[in-house]
């Protein structure tokens, strides 16, 4: 037997963290790495957070799982909680990202479906360099061939138009047009934020439409942004939205989030999933929504982001055939490179441990633990100024 017990779909390095405190991780064999990546965008309380581990501590003592079935005090606090603090009337929990985004494709076409709808209009219109996810529908959602390749045929009823081009997605409307799905600020694609016009322009031609708007922000939701969901930046609201990642602080907790217009079509029997919801990642989401929620923390995380970005805007300077530019927002920061980022991340991680995540776009991912603190910003910064210092690019 060759093939490892583990399937091998990724390409896994030598780093194998057995235990993690606040922003560090450490190895098998005791070495430090300082994590700026946060299990992508989502460990936003950082390694053993106290508050965190409670909350799941107690709800395993208690119930951890009971079926969908029954109702849910847990459930229906974390959604209420949601609800409180969104633009959503109403929230379906699954257990990861592509799920959420799966659920949101199935409301948004079930929205015309429904009775008083239009059910022709069965396409959404998604967007170039998205990443929706893994499963069939959310990578026929994606015009990456990459990801497509050895999995056809693809789902029928998607359309790709040029992300950030709002001329590109109006030359796609049609009468089988559903809606829209993008993600805010793309994460996999290079921490790209797409521009004020391109979304309010989206969301005009939804009203002129009746078109569903869904938003993917399963990387940039969660207050890693320093709003609470990157929309808010906007001006903006979705009528469907897929949040996941931060959502659970590394417990895996999605949720599919939705207007009482929106999900006009998602009645009972229509959908539906075993662990979503349970108790265990209710508590999680409630322990994350309970630090993050809320105005102070929001405000830091603006203020880290505005510092930390300046911090890297003075130090790529140092570097012009490097780096091109630094974009993103909050502690949601790309460092957008000359040459292909790959390498320099796995410079950075094998010669400096320091952990970050390469990006599409030539783009090095900057995803701190929300409650990095300025010891760690420091240390970053030390970090990456040595990996610049000592980067070959043509090595
Ligand atoms: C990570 C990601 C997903 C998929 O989430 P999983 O939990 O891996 O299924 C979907 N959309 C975006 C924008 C993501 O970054």
């Amino acid at each position: 037997m060759s093939i490892s017990p583990l399937m091998p779909v990724y390409p896994r390095c030598g780093v194998r963290p057995v235990k993690g405190e606040h922003c560090h991780l450490i190895d098998e064999d005791g070495t430090r790495y300082l994590d700026f990546a946060s299990g992508i965008a989502v460990n936003l309380l950082g390694h053993s957070h106290k508050g965190l581990i409670g909350a799941i501590q107690k709800q395993a003592e208690t119930l951890m799982h009971v079926s969908n079935l029954y109702g849910s005090p847990q459930g229906e606090e974390l959604a209420q909680r949601l609800v409180d603090k969104t633009f959503a009337d109403t929230v379906f929990f699954t257990n990861s990202g592509a799920e959420a985004v799966e659920c949101a494709i199935k409301t948004a076409r079930a929205y015309h479906q429904h009775e008083d709808g239009d059910s022709n209009r069965t396409e959404l219109i998604t967007f170039t360099n998205a990443f929706h996810g893994r499963t069939m529908a959310t990578i026929s959602a994606s015009n990456q061939e990459k990801m497509h390749k050895g999995f056809y045929p693809m789902l029928a009823g998607f359309q790709y138009a040029e992300f950030d081009n709002l001329d590109s997605a109006k030359a796609l409307l049609s009468d089988k047009t559903a809606g829209f799905l993008v993600e805010p600020i793309q994460g996999e694609g290079g921490i790209r934020p797409a521009s004020d016009a391109f979304i309010q322009g989206l969301k005009a031609l939804c009203e002129e439409h009746d078109l569903m708007l869904v938003f993917d922000e399963v990387q940039c939701g969660v207050a890693r942004t320093g709003k609470l969901y990157a929309y808010e930046h906007y001006g903006v609201e979705p009528d469907i939205m897929a949040s996941a990642k931060g959502l659970g602080g590394g417990f895996p907790v999605g949720a599919c989030l939705a207007t009482e217009k929106a999900a006009r079509g998602m009645g009972f029997g229509t959908h539906g999933s075993t662990y979503g919801g349970n108790p265990l990642a209710m508590a999680a989401g409630v322990a994350v929504m309970d630090a993050v929620a809320n105005d102070e923390f929001l405000a830091e995380v603006t203020e880290k982001g505005e510092r930390l970005r300046s911090r890297l805007e003075q130090f790529i300077g140092n570097y012009p055939d490097l780096f091109d530019f630094v974009r993103g927002k909050g502690l949601m920061l790309g460092l957008r490179m000359k040459v292909e980022s790959r390498p320099f991340f796995v410079h950075l991680r094998d010669n400096h441990q320091l952990l970050t995540v390469a990006a599409g776009d030539q783009t090095l991912r900057v995803l701190p633990p929300l409650v990095a603190d300025d010891a760690e910003f420091d240390e970053f910064m030390e970090k990456l100024s040595a990996g610049a210092a000592s980067f070959d690019p043509g090595a």
